[in-house]
């Protein structure tokens, strides 16, 4: 059995946050009745001229220096020439020779914690084409509310960093996670904002020769990515391992059946008969205006995830989780701001609450509990008013009505023994009930207490203090 590798070159598209469409004055919005956000440009009448969106290309500027580009100063829009329903001018306003970010790279993290540098070779804009929607029998709509909507194509270097699914997802995951740091893009996969093409070709490990790639259109999860390569990768395999030609094509990805299905081949590469766009003027950017550019840009995600390690002394496993997403990296910053202990939270926002959120298939940004509430709740627990797991089930009353944690303590009636006299007759009902334990600890087995531990916390209803009982309860065995 030979073993293979799989080798991942990635195109993504993502679309941009303007209010505008690229080339006119529609709307850039989702959703809708169709065919309601167009005008003569976008349905490309003849007669209409593009005007290119200056916001667009503001973005993608921001967005090829985050991915470390070479801007390039002098560049142009190009046709981009083939025929679909779906693209009415008949051609699609794009860049060819000229892109606006070239040589650029992002590190992604791998699962044993190495870095690993993913080369991007070009960031362009281009726009969007409309939508077909079939309808059913032999009935197709289309739809141009997405035509013209500005469009930035970030392509992977030749030939590829990426050769296992896993690097591939951690790619997407980091992609996205920089664009909506900068404001760039929203990354809603699913609804079809940013969107990941993949090219797959396999070869047996060790080797540095390419074999065909089949390629893999508009994956819209970090799962699908993932799984479609994987796919990918096993059938390739088996096909060379039966002796079948791996043939260049195009592939859908069904996410119910797992299962990657032929849309068609590719014997050659299409013909586009790119030219310079006539139509709009050549953009030039000048030294101090990209300068101001790059001095705009936000804190990224690995310069933040070094900063949480430094600045709150988190475990580098932790700050990257926080720092994936800028809410979630938002969301603990402003809880910590409220003075509760950043481990603590830390712990919380990547452990229970994360758990909550993802659960309800939500957003952090939305959710009941507010950042100072989730202070607030930590501080209750720090200071030995109420015990972890009480503050945990706390948390989720908070997540489910969005009252506080003072108010829920306050309802429930929670007060947490913490009067000594209290726990030692607690402590002393339990160790007279457990003389066996009681005489195992005493001859040096420690992990017994937790048993102790447990039982006078069962006794209380959970509501001891945990330090003062740890305490009062090594004191009494002395
Ligand atoms: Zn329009």
């Amino acid at each position: 059995m030979i073993k293979f590798e799989a080798v991942v070159g990635m195109e993504c598209h993502a679309e941009l946050l303007t209010e505008s469409k690229m080339f006119c004055g529609c709307a850039n919005d989702f959703g809708g009745a169709s065919n309601t956000r167009t005008c003569p440009v976008c349905l490309g009448l003849p007669g209409s001229l593009p005007v290119a969106n200056r916001i667009a290309v503001e973005l993608v500027v921001k967005a090829a220096l985050a991915l470390n580009c070479e801007i390039a100063r002098d560049c142009r829009f190009a046709r981009k020439n083939y025929f679909y329903p779906d693209l009415p001018k008949g051609y699609q306003i794009s860049q060819y020779e000229d892109p606006i970010g070239q040589n650029g790279w992002l590190d992604i993290t791998m699962a044993d914690g190495a870095i690993k540098r993913v080369h991007i070779r070009r960031v362009h804009l281009e726009e969007d084409t409309g939508k077909l929607i079939h309808a059913g029998g032999n009935e197709s709509e289309v739809d141009y509310n997405r035509s013209g909507v500005p469009l930035m194509e970030i392509v992977t270097e030749f030939p590829p960093d990426i050769t296992t699914p896993s690097e591939a997802k951690a790619y997407i995951e980091k992609l996205r996670a920089i664009l909506v740091y900068l404001g760039v893009c929203d990354g809603k996969m699913e609804e079809g904002h940013l969107r990941a093409e993949p090219n797959v070709s396999i070869r047996p490990v060790g080797s540095d020769k390419h074999g065909v790639k089949t390629e893999l259109k508009n994956l819209n999860s970090f799962r699908a990515v993932e799984r479609g390569i994987a796919y990918e990768l096993e059938r390739q395999a088996d096909m060379i391992e039966h002796g079948v030609i791996v043939r260049q094509e195009t592939l859908g990805w069904n996410d119910a059946t797992g299962k990657t299905y032929h849309m068609r081949f590719k014997e050659e590469e299409q013909e586009y008969r790119y030219f310079p766009e006539p139509d709009l003027a050549p953009l030039h950017f000048e030294d101090d205006e990209v300068s101001q550019w790059r001095a705009e840009l936000p804190e990224l995600p690995d310069a933040k995830r070094e900063r949480f390690v430094s600045q709150y002394d988190l475990r580098p496993y932790d700050a990257e989780v926080l720092t994936g997403s800028r809410a979630v990296a938002d969301y603990f910053e402003t809880a910590t701001r409220c003075g509760a202990d950043p481990k603590a939270v830390a712990n919380y926002v990547t452990g229970d609450l994360m758990r909550l959120v993802n659960a309800s298939a939500g957003d952090i940004s939305q959710i009941k509990i507010l950042p100072d509430e989730l202070a607030n709740l930590l501080k209750l627990r720090e200071s030995g008013r109420i015990t972890n797991n009480i503050a945990k089930s706390i948390l989720e009353e908070m997540f489910v009505s969005g009252k506080g944690a003072q108010e829920i303590v306050d309802a429930r009636g929670i007060s947490v023994v913490s009067d000594e006299g209290a726990l030692t007759t607690h402590i002393d009902q339990v160790l007279s009930a457990n003389p066996d334990v009681v005489a195992k600890i005493r001859a040096g087995n420690d992990k017994s207490i937790g048993f102790l531990v447990g039982q006078v916390m069962k006794a209380t209803k959970g509501q001891a203090r945990p330090d003062l009982l740890n305490k009062l309860l090594k004191e009494r065995i002395g």
